[in-house]
């Protein structure tokens, strides 16, 4: 695995759009910077690493936009030593942004080949996070509660499991639609019964699936 200067070149370009863009965060765009995108893409997407786009990954999946990933990062509000839930391994990108962000990552993803060929990247990249092949709609119950819980894949409803499983004071950044399209939606926990809900306009993800898939 190589990153050389031309890859540091592009990636600080990549900032500067997600900047324009609106993004504010400097410890999201450090982590951005950081984090050799190139690494996540088969070989034959290396050259549109840098570019703005969502690119497929395998079984069908694809890696979020870095807008995307920027975007739920930032409403996220991860701090040093925070345990975060992430639905949706995929690449395994967004979950190193959080690592970088100092979060111990519980990470579950549902198809069992981008699963293996995720862990088997990470442990080349020696990322310190827990994988997991589960159904995200059920969360993990074993670690909560959870600071913080990120979803990268559209969930057609707010799953009751991830809702017990968040901190009293913790924030869940879900998108939440049908197929076509889905409202980023931040839910902050307020008391052991209590939530509020706020909208933050329409993306585009891949469908929050049930059960596993081999
Ligand atoms: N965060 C990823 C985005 C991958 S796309 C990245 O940075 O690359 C969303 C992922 O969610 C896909 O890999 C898809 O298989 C997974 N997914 C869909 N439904 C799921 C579920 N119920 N539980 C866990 N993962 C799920």
């Amino acid at each position: 695995m190589i990153d050389n200067y031309r890859h540091k070149g592009l990636r600080r370009k990549l900032v500067e759009e997600l900047v324009a863009k609106g993004i504010k965060d400097d410890k999201v765009l450090a982590a951005i910077g950081t984090i050799p995108r190139h690494y996540f893409l088969d070989n034959a997407f290396v050259e549109f690493a840098y570019s703005n786009k969502a690119f497929p990954i395998g079984a069908d999946q694809t890696i979020s936009h870095p807008y995307t990933v920027a975007f739920q990062s930032e409403l996220l509000q991860v701090e040093k030593g925070h345990k975060v839930l992430e639905i949706g391994t995929g690449s395994g990108y967004q979950t190193c942004v959080l690592v970088e962000l100092g979060a111990k990552v519980f990470s579950i993803e549902r198809q069992k080949e981008l699963y293996d060929k995720t862990r088997v990247l990470m442990r080349k990249m020696n990322v310190k996070a827990k994988f997991y092949y589960g159904d995200g709609y059920k969360g993990n119950e074993v670690f909560m509660p959870y600071d913080r819980i990120i979803v990268t894949c559209g969930a057609p409803f707010i799953p009751k499991d991830l809702l017990n499983q968040l901190a009293i004071g913790g924030r869940m950044v879900i998108p939440v639609g049908e197929l076509d399209k889905q409202v980023m939606t931040l839910i902050v926990r307020t008391s052991e019964k209590e939530f509020t809900k706020k909208e933050y306009g329409d993306f585009r993800f891949v469908p929050m699936l049930e059960k596993k898939n081999r």
